[in-house]
């Protein structure tokens, strides 16, 4: 048999676990951790570091870290400095110390028992391994709200304050926390919150210039050369933002599009591809909107929808939308409205989310604004409107 074409390259590099080499947009933030760190390569066991990672969903909190754990560790090594960096996420872990604690030690020694100790047990444990093999770690905690939801201020006091127990020993534990804001340790008492808050780097959300580029480093790494163009990550990029989904989302519309494209057997991945994939993810078709439009309400969308389906763009402009409502209109047998009139009724549909439109570009005849359809992939809102308006009295 044949094998069937695909447009993807390498689809793992879209894989929620894959942690890109380059991190475009996050160089400032990297650079800080750097520096928060740099007595692990100058300095190591003269003092140990807390630091807190704040941002919101999808704005490369965990990308950001393990690529920072991996880089230092790297260049550590080369200076034959034994440091490590273990990853966890609290969450996974059920927010729990011990099995935190458990996971961290199981790196070193795989063979661990798995019971029989109580937190502060493997804590110490913990210590007297990094002490006989001189070695230096970095745990990065990643969803750290979980750890303090379920244990709350002590098993963080116990992390933080380790090195009052342990005198003129060298410092080898540092903390990375990864939380999505501030708020989530202000249940903790105020000493170790302070502690965390001395140094904080806040991931801002992208913008969506800034995700476009992230986007377009990925595809090219997981798609096949001209497979996915400009304007379809454009598009992805626009929902993303207006999703408030970050990276996250748009990595997986980007990839869930490339399935519809191979599903279709299509060459690339088009602004279709995009809006199938919308839909399947925010299922809200959103009927209810459709219905209480007036006629010449849906009239005009059914136009947008057509405009943007023959072309297979991402957007359209206002004047290639008129166009094709005023053949609608013949269609259906109808005067068009005014120009005035349809630039009301494309305010209230971005009003309620039905299309997005955005001035595209300024010209020297004035801004031509771009319509796009993000939701909702132009067949379904053809077939919905075509059955709303031929029973419409
Ligand atoms: P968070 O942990 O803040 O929710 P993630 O780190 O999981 O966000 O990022 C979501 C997705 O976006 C991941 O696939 C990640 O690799 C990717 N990503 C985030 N920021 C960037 C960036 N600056 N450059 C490249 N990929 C990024
Ligand atoms: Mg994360």
């Amino acid at each position: 048999m044949l094998r069937r074409r695909s447009v993807f390259r390498d689809e793992t590099k879209l894989d929620i676990n894959y942690v890109p080499v380059k991190l475009p947009h996050r160089e400032a933030e990297m650079r800080l951790l750097m520096e928060f760190f740099n007595f692990a390569l100058e300095s190591p066991g003269k003092m140990a570091q807390r630091v807190l990672i704040t941002g919101n969903v999808g704005t490369g909190k965990t990308a950001l870290s393990q690529r920072f754990g991996a880089n230092i560790t790297t260049e550590a090594n080369k200076r034959g400095i034994s440091l490590h960096y273990i990853y966890v996420n609290c969450r996974e872990l059920r927010g729990s110390l011990f099995l935190i604690l458990q996971h961290a030690v199981s790196t070193f020694h795989p063979n661990f028992p798995k019971r029989g100790y109580s937190a502060e047990e493997i804590l110490t444990s913990f210590m007297q391994i990094l002490d006989e093999q001189k070695s230096h770690v970095i745990l990065i905690m990643d969803e750290f709200e979980s750890l303090i939801d379920r244990e709350g201020s002590e098993a963080v006091y116990k992390l933080t304050r380790l090195q009052e127990t342990r005198q003129e020993k060298p410092q080898r534990l540092s903390l990375l926390c990864v939380v999505r804001s501030l708020k989530s340790i202000s249940q903790l008492d105020v000493s170790t919150r302070s502690t965390l808050q001395s140094n904080v780097i806040n991931l801002e959300k992208y913008s969506k210039e800034q995700l476009v580029d992230i986007l377009n480093d990925r595809a090219s790494l997981a798609f096949k050369p001209l497979a996915v163009n400009e304007d379809t990550l454009d598009l992805i990029a626009e929902i993303a933002v207006s999703e408030s989904g970050g990276a996250r989302f748009g990595i997986e519309l980007l990839w869930r599009a490339g399935k519809y494209a191979d599903a279709g057997d299509l060459n690339t991945v088009s602004p279709e591809c995009v809006r199938k994939a919308v839909s399947s993810i925010i299922p809200e078709i959103r009927k209810s909107d459709l219905i209480s439009l007036g006629l010449h309400e849906k009239l005009f969308l059914l136009g947008i929808a057509r405009a943007l389906k023959k072309d297979e763009k991402a957007y359209v402009t206002f004047t290639e939308a008129e166009r094709s409502y005023a053949i609608v209109c013949e269609e259906f047998e109808t005067t068009p409205r005014s120009h005035t009139q349809l630039w009301k009724y494309l305010r209230s549909f971005s009003a309620i989310g039905l299309i997005s439109s955005e001035h595209v570009s300024e010209t020297s005849r004035g801004r031509s604004t771009g319509i796009s359809l993000p939701r909702i992939p132009t067949d379904d809102l053809e077939k919905e409107l075509k059955t709303l308006l031929e029973n419409q009295d």
